[in-house]
């Protein structure tokens, strides 16, 4: 079990100060962050999950959890939305890398923003303060809604989520065949390209920690496939990817998945108190690459910890109304970023 002690940092909430099993032990008034002394297993930890009745619900806003010396991974609270979508904070020496922001753009709903900013004051090795660079898994309203929150903030770039967007600010262009690598200061992630959930998907490796991040193209619940040639090609690119990096963990954006029956939780559901862990492994990735290679028509396929499901026609459908939804809502920066 975590042992946390608290330091004081005038600007945090208690909002964003949750670690999960840990929580008890922060008084709710206090104006804390919480460092654990061990750092958490990602495989194992249990995240805070809802509650059976979210008018008695006590959990934070957002639960912020560091699993290593400069890598956060923060979840939404289920009570505020029932995708609790999970978001990742890569601190890299120059710049911290933020990957989604979550499903609501109020900051009292989900104080990202903060959260972020609070990160980087316990990261802050020098007095020049971080850029923060934010990209999307894909445009789903749930990962980009928290949007608003760091545009227009000093030192901050928000990538858009369309293709232009990706290939002028990232370097992906000739989609989806080619990757980007940029630096972080120190640290390095590559962009991949893995279109099938949505048509803008894509892949975030970490070099140092060996993360991969697969938005809801990959992840412990049921993953809606809308274009299912194209998945099957990200997929099998992703492995051959995979083939040639140390990955330490897969990580997607939503656990959906009951750890004791392997179904689904329903749809829109608060509460999941036997969900599986966020991290899914390499092993599974390839599982899921061999089936897919013996599926030429779309269909649903089972696995232990994860379903894939070829969208309906209604459900693309919905799928394009929340992309476009998001994408209207984003202006594509000027600058591109220094590609490595
Ligand atoms: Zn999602």
């Amino acid at each position: 079990m975590m042992i946390i002690r608290t330091i004081a940092i005038a600007s945090l909430v208690y909002a964003c100060t949750g670690f999960g099993i840990s929580q008890a032990q922060i008084q709710a008034d206090s104006i804390a962050a919480a460092v654990p002394s061990t750092y958490a297993d990602l495989t194992q930890f249990k995240w805070m999950h809802g509650t059976e009745s979210c008018k008695q619900d006590k959990d934070p806003k957002l639960q912020v959890v560091q699993v290593n010396a400069n890598s956060y991974v923060i979840r939404q609270n289920k009570c505020v939305t029932f995708e609790a979508p999970f978001i990742f904070v890569l601190v890299g020496q120059k710049r911290a890398l933020v990957v989604d922001t979550g499903a609501n753009e109020s900051p009292d709903e989900s104080p990202l923003y903060a959260a972020v900013l609070s990160i980087l004051e316990t990261q802050q090795q020098s007095t020049d303060p971080k850029q923060i660079l934010v990209v999307h898994s894909h445009s789903h309203g749930d990962h980009v809604k928290g949007d608003s929150q760091f545009r227009g903030m000093r030192g901050v770039e928000v990538v858009g989520t369309s293709q232009e967007a990706l290939a002028e600010q990232l370097g992906l262009s000739n989609w989806p065949n080619k990757l980007a690598t940029i630096e972080l200061g120190e640290r390095q992630v590559t962009f991949i390209p893995i279109p099938g959930h949505q048509e803008q998907s894509i892949a975030i490796y970490d070099h140092q920690s060996g993360w991969l991040l697969t938005g809801d193209s990959f992840y412990p619940g049921l993953i809606m496939v809308k274009g299912w040639q194209a998945y099957k090609a990200s997929i099998e690119r992703l492995v051959s990817f995979a083939n040639d990096h140390a990955v330490s963990l897969v990580l997607g954006t939503h656990i959906e998945m009951n750890g004791e029956t392997h179904e689904s939780y329903s749809i829109g559901t608060t509460y999941q108190p036997k969900e599986l862990p966020l991290a899914l492994s390499l092993d599974d990735l390839k599982d899921l690459n061999r089936r897919l290679q013996q599926t030429p028509k779309p269909q649903k396929l089972e696995f232990e910890d994860f379903i894939v499901l070829p969208m309906s026609r209604f459900q693309k459908m919905l799928s394009n109304l929340l992309s476009s939804s998001a994408e209207q809502k984003q202006k594509i920066q000027a600058h591109p970023i220094n590609n490595g």
